[in-house]
């Protein structure tokens, strides 16, 4: 697909659901050359509601960096069980973490950014990398309205840091729309949103934000606001 087609599909999609933007996907793609990449944030958790009403049995994997919070594991398993569906659970390089931490130690993130970004490259990115290499297309729940760093974000863009297509159905979506949702349709979310957690990573780097901070604020906390991402969502053409 040219840059053009890619522009001509986000003509078409701009303004539609997100119900629509999944279908689209799995027509064009293909749902076994497609996958789901949740974190089981409350973004993640309405696209896995809508696959499985739109029953578009796209498969769902994770990132486990064995650093992720307990409500995390919880919300997982309850989303395994509540939709009856498998999820893929992907560990990093055991040898490439036990290096990190015999030369920097367990909490080297908060040594410097070039030290943090070392932490998800191993943790996130590479295991990220290793499925991807595997995919026509990858669904993400990623939001204009999250971040500084998220404004540009399109339904449908060429990931050229993985070099496959990106979907985001909720590009376009509010915070409201998102809550509106998974109140509706009694959607399992991650017990930390209600206290003070919107966007939900590893424990050590995530906090809680206070009222009327960037959604993204508790990530990384001690980090300037442009370097807020850890590798997954790159810059796309
Ligand atoms: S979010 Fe923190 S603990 Fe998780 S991979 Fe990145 S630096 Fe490491």
């Amino acid at each position: 697909m040219s840059r053009e087609a890619v522009e001509g599909l986000n003509s078409e999609l701009s303004g539609k659901m997100p119900q629509e933007i999944l279908r689209r996907t799995v027509d064009l793609f293909g749902a076994a050359n497609t996958a789901f990449a949740s974190s089981f944030g409350a973004e993640d958790q309405v696209i896995t509601d809508i696959l499985n009403r739109e029953a578009l049995q796209v498969p769902v994997f994770t990132l486990d960096t064995g650093r992720l919070p307990q409500e995390t594991y919880d919300v997982l398993d309850a989303t395994r069980k509540h939709y009856g569906i498998e999820v893929e659970v992907l560990f990093p390089e055991s040898s490439a973490v036990e290096a990190m931490v015999r030369l920097h130690g367990p909490n080297l993130f908060y040594e410097s950014v070039e030290l943090r970004r070392e932490c998800c490259r191993i943790r996130k990115v590479q295991p990220l990398a290793r499925k991807l290499s595997t995919l026509t297309a990858w669904i993400c729940g990623l939001r204009r309205e999250q971040s500084v760093t998220r404004t540009a974000v399109a339904p449908v863009e060429w990931d050229s840091a993985f070099g496959l297509y990106k979907i985001n159905p909720l590009a376009e979506v509010s915070e409201a729309w998102v809550r509106d949702y998974l109140k509706k349709h009694s959607v399992p979310v991650n017990a930390l949103h209600d206290r003070g957690y919107p966007s939900i990573g590893c424990a050590p780097c995530t906090r809680a934000i206070k009222p009327g901070e960037d959604l993204r604020a508790g990530r990384w906390w001690w980090e300037m606001p442009e370097h807020k991402e850890c590798g997954l969502h790159r810059e796309q053409q």
